[in-house]
């Protein structure tokens, strides 16, 4: 049983929460979800709110609903409910940002592990990694090292890797890395993702076009400014739906592009879903992904449906910052966090 905590612990906790709430309450009447979102985001990187949060006793139940569990054996038990749901899996190790060079190893050697073990136990799944979690962002060349260390494994298995895309300042690098891996260290089981959000996204996408890509197309998930973002949701919605029909295009396809269209928006949904039927293109050149927790019921309706449908599953102990993006994705996650913390 969970011992008694002190009554000043529990009150300075609830007065804590309750002002986080008007605070909420104040953002949302005067500027609704973009100041919410914005706040959320910067949250999301800021230590002192990572130190605050992971200490709330609460935190872990409700991260639950986002993240499968702490260590490959969860992760593994909820890749195989997925797979008889009849949907494919995407496997993420949290983390990212490293500090240290130590940091980035463990993280390189839990993906081969994981890899080892996704092999054994028949599961599928692929994986996908931060670049800065393998340290890129303090050492260029040992985030590229471990990376080609973690395709070479995936190869052995015919397994694939997917470099998540971060955010902005790492979108040059990360691509300049898919490069390298795949033209000049010669792995084709890399593929990259692109964010409609961001403006230069179309030139990139013509580019991986031409390359024949395997390419994950998202909304965009970090704070950006509106020099290098559309600021407003509509634009990224327009975009997102011209860059998933550059990348389902017949010359995508005859160029060996295999797109993952990876959203919960119905109406990009339903977007890839009639421009697949017009261009009469097969069920299995291109599959929906989703996150882990998420819509559950749309991705098994997609997969009802006939479609291909890949979770993307997080598990580890370093779910802060992708907990916090999930909240600002859609900020009525964060009653369901803050209800949960005055029903204990
Ligand atoms: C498989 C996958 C991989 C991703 N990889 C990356 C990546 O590498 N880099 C990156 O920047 N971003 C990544 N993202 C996140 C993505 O960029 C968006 O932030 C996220 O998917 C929300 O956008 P949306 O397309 O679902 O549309 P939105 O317009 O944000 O949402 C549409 C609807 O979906 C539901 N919904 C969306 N998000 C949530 C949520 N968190 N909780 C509950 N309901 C929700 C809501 O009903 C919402 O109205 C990934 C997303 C997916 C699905």
């Amino acid at each position: 049983m969970r011992p008694d905590r002190p009554l000043l612990y529990r009150v300075a906790g609830k007065a804590i929460f309750l002002l986080a709430f008007t605070l909420f309450l104040i953002l949302f009447y005067y500027n609704g979800e973009i100041w919410l979102r914005a706040v959320l985001l910067y949250l999301s990187a800021a230590a002192w709110a990572r130190t605050l949060v992971t200490q709330l006793p609460l935190a872990r139940s409700v991260v639950r609903r986002f993240v499968a569990g702490e260590s490959i054996d969860e992760a593994l038990s909820a890749s195989q409910v997925l797979n008889q749901q009849g949907m494919l899996v995407t496997l993420d190790y949290l983390g990212e940002s490293v500090n240290n060079r130590d940091e980035a190893f463990i993280a390189r050697d839990e993906i081969l592990r994981l890899l080892d073990r996704i092999y054994q136990s028949g599961v599928q799944a692929n994986v996908s990694v931060k670049l800065s979690q393998l340290g890129i962002k303090i050492d260029p060349d040992l985030a590229r090292e471990s990376v080609r260390q973690i395709l070479s494994r995936a190869q052995q298995y015919e397994n694939r890797i997917r470099l998540d895309m971060e955010e902005s300042a790492l979108v040059d690098s990360t691509l300049g890395l898919y490069r390298w891996l795949r033209d000049e260290a010669g792995f084709h089981n890399v593929g990259v993702v692109i964010q409609a959000y961001l403006y230069r996204s179309e030139a990139d996408v013509r580019r991986l076009v031409e390359e024949g890509a395997w390419v994950r197309l998202c909304k965009g998930a970090y704070a950006e400014p509106p020099e290098l973002a559309f600021p407003v949701k509509a634009d990224t919605d327009a975009n997102y739906v011209k860059l998933m029909e550059m990348l389902l295009s017949q010359t995508a396809r005859q160029n060996g592009v295999y797109l993952g269209v990876a959203t919960h928006d119905e109406k990009m949904i339903a977007a890839a879903k009639a421009y697949s039927q017009q261009e009469q293109i097969p069920l299995d050149q291109f599959e929906f992904q989703m996150l882990y927790g998420i819509r559950p019921e749309m991705q098994q309706a997609l997969v009802a449906e006939g479609y291909r449908v890949r979770v993307y599953v997080p598990y580890g102990t370093a779910w802060y910052p992708y907990f916090m993006r999930r909240l600002a994705e859609r900020p009525a996650n964060l009653w369901f966090f803050i209800s949960n913390f005055l029903r204990r």
